[in-house]
């Protein structure tokens, strides 16, 4: 059965003291009340080293937010995806949308990051999602299906059992305007057919889905609720560890 997975990514937030201390707050919850799903944190760079060793990742597990599309050398600033690895992280999120539209991230740059980061041992949080214009112009299908094609498609079906993905429509990230659970559930379901397609039907039925955007405590559980919906991907409300396991506790 595929697992279900509710993973927070902290986006450019909290220094590094901050940021101790809200994985320290969320490991005490957590380990006081255990969760009925996966739970993951991504956090940038620079606190991977440090929260790795105080969260129990037997309940928690570590990612980052990026990672380089080479592999090693002269390309000041970058951070590789060995280099994430062995912080003691086992997870990135690849071509979230700030990605895509701040910095130019392609479907080939992010083939490029998806192979390094599954030959370096990380799993991959796949994003995927339209654009209002796309939305209202009915593209969302189609949008994704090039996503997933640009960057996913040349992977072998055992590369991919450590894809998951996340659908985040960009209009509802950071907005408040959630997608409604039926919306969550029709593109969802959409997308496990073009998994299928491509990679099996055991494969889409194994792909954990994530719905991202303006997600929280209040709206969790109706979006989870959704026979394709397999968790979330939580911006804002990661940042605060009750909101965060208020979210977690949508699936008791
Ligand atoms: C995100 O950017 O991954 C996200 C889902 O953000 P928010 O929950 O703040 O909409």
């Amino acid at each position: 059965m595929r697992k279900k997975i509710v993973a927070g990514n902290w986006k450019m937030n909290k220094n590094l003291q901050e940021g101790i201390a809200l994985a320290q707050e969320l490991n005490e919850k957590l380990t006081a009340d255990k969760p009925a799903c996966g739970v993951v944190i991504c956090t940038p760079f620079i606190h991977l080293a440090s929260v790795a060793g105080i969260i129990d990742k037997s309940i928690i597990g570590l990612g980052a937010e990026n990672c380089a599309d080479k592999e090693k050398g002269a390309y000041t600033g970058e951070v590789s995806a060995e280099m994430v690895k062995s912080t003691g992280a086992d997870y990135v999120i690849l071509g979230h949308s700030e990605r895509r539209a701040y910095y130019g991230e392609t479907p080939e740059i992010l083939k490029e990051k998806v192979n390094l980061a599954l030959a370096n041992g990380l799993k991959v949080i796949f994003c995927i999602g339209e654009v209002l214009e796309e939305r209202e112009a009915g593209k969302q299908n189609e949008v994704v299906k090039a996503q997933i094609e640009g960057s996913l498609f040349d992977l072998t079906t055992e590369q991919y059992a450590n894809v998951i993905l996340a659908y985040e429509p960009v209009w509802a990230i950071g907005t408040g305007k959630t997608a409604t659970a039926e919306q969550a559930e029709e593109i969802h379901a959409f997308i496990r057919g073009v998994i299928a397609e491509k990679f099996g039907a055991q494969a889409a039925e194994d792909t954990t889905i994530l719905y991202g955007g303006s997600c929280k405590p209040s709206n969790a559980r109706e979006l989870f609720a959704k026979p394709n919906v397999d968790g979330g991907l939580i911006g804002g409300a990661a940042l605060k560890a009750d909101d965060f396991k208020g979210i977690i506790d949508a699936w008791k």
